[in-house]
């Protein structure tokens, strides 16, 4: 730290994003990104879009967010483009929070880091014993409320007339509902948002749109919502989605084929790699998400995950209390996940041998 940081954030402690090692080749399973590679139109895309990076893109992202709105039945002007969601959720953090904000104490670790740069007052709400919302918690809590359906890690997933009661009852207060992970068998509260002025849903293109590495999301609101937002980007970073990513973004609603079979091998695979880990012990939460969170009797979550790594297969792992016994696995390719099992056997024999 200098001595120039402002004092307000002397203690801010930032997020730690998933390993990105370049060191080795791992089996990357550790920051649920699709193992498919983008289909080659996004190329195609590109390639033309290349000859005008000399001039700043489009800060509306108008032919983006056309085909965003016709996708999801929605209109233009109730949808926003941003780098990434953690964008879109800084921008409605600063815009909508000033009074607090309250999220589940096990979920997606962005949420603090950022009540804690905007200086926002934030209760987490501890989730019940088996890792599941108590949907009570915040029913006319009146409270901002941030929940990620499907929840990370856990993966468990809340129905839609349970989201739908916690929108309704808290009408003076901004509930966002981040779906980054709602393409692999959740139910999307998108069309919600023609109903409750104070819903935000956000998704992005990261997880089952194969497009991690090129930061791209969107959220949805109700029109004057959305005036808010895009008052926070204008005064942050207008041209906040390169040209390139644009275009890729296009490209990615025009295969919504390819979108389709990925994601439905990624639930296959999944429901593969349950069935298998389930024999071999684990036990794991009912994932509704392209991970799953699962730990066993035998080993401990962070002693998994370091044999895992020295296997050379990177997995999540968090030394948080509650959560300490668990890792949480993406999916990845079938034969990623018999290589995951493999070495996962392989350790489980050791452990034993030295108990
Ligand atoms: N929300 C949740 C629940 C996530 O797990 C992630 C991925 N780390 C994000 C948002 C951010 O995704 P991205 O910025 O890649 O769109």
């Amino acid at each position: 730290m200098s001595r120039f940081l402002a004092k307000r954030f002397n203690m801010l402690e930032a997020y730690t994003p998933g390993e990105q090692p370049s060191n080795k080749k791992y089996i990357k399973l550790n920051t649920n990104e699709s193992p498919y590679p983008p289909p080659e139109t996004f190329s195609d895309a590109i390639v033309n879009e290349f000859q005008k990076v000399n001039l700043y893109p489009n800060p509306d992202g108008n032919e983006l967010i056309k085909k965003i709105a016709q996708l999801y039945k929605v209109k233009q002007e109730n949808v926003i483009i941003g780098n990434g969601s953690d964008e879109l959720l800084a921008f409605a953090f600063l815009a909508f929070f000033e009074d607090g904000v309250i999220f589940p104490d096990i979920t997606y670790g962005f949420y603090p880091v950022y009540a804690k740069l905007y200086d926002i007052p934030y209760t987490e709400v501890p989730l019940l014993d088996d890792l599941t919302i108590n949907v009570n918690d915040y029913l006319s809590v009146n409270k901002n409320i941030v929940l990620a359906n499907p929840n990370a890690p856990t993966g468990i997933a809340l129905k839609l007339p349970e989201i739908e009661s916690i929108i309704k009852s808290n009408p003076g207060h901004i509930v966002i509902i981040d779906e980054a992970y709602v393409d692999f068998g959740a139910d999307s509260a998108i069309p919600l948002t023609k109903k409750y002025e104070n819903l935000i849903v956000m998704h992005t293109f990261s997880k089952s749109r194969s497009m991690a590495g090129a930061r791209l999301a969107f959220a949805v609101a109700s029109a004057s919502v959305m005036e808010d937002m895009n008052k926070m980007k204008y005064s942050f970073n207008p041209y906040n989605v390169n040209r390139l990513t644009q275009v890729m973004g296009e490209a990615a609603i025009e295969s919504e084929g390819i979108f389709i079979r990925n994601r439905e091998n990624i639930i296959s695979t999944r429901d593969y790699t349950k069935t298998r880990l389930k024999k071999l012990g684990f036990l794991m939460t009912d994932s509704m998400a392209n991970f799953l969170f699962c730990k066993h009797p035998d080993i401990g979550g962070g002693e998994l995950y370091q044999r895992l790594k020295k296997s050379g297969i990177l997995v999540r792992h968090w030394s948080k209390q509650r959560i300490m016994d668990y890792v949480r696995i993406t999916i990845g390719s079938e034969e990623q996940m018999d290589a995951l099992i493999k070495a996962v056997e392989k350790i489980l024999i050791e452990v034993r041998s030295n108990q």
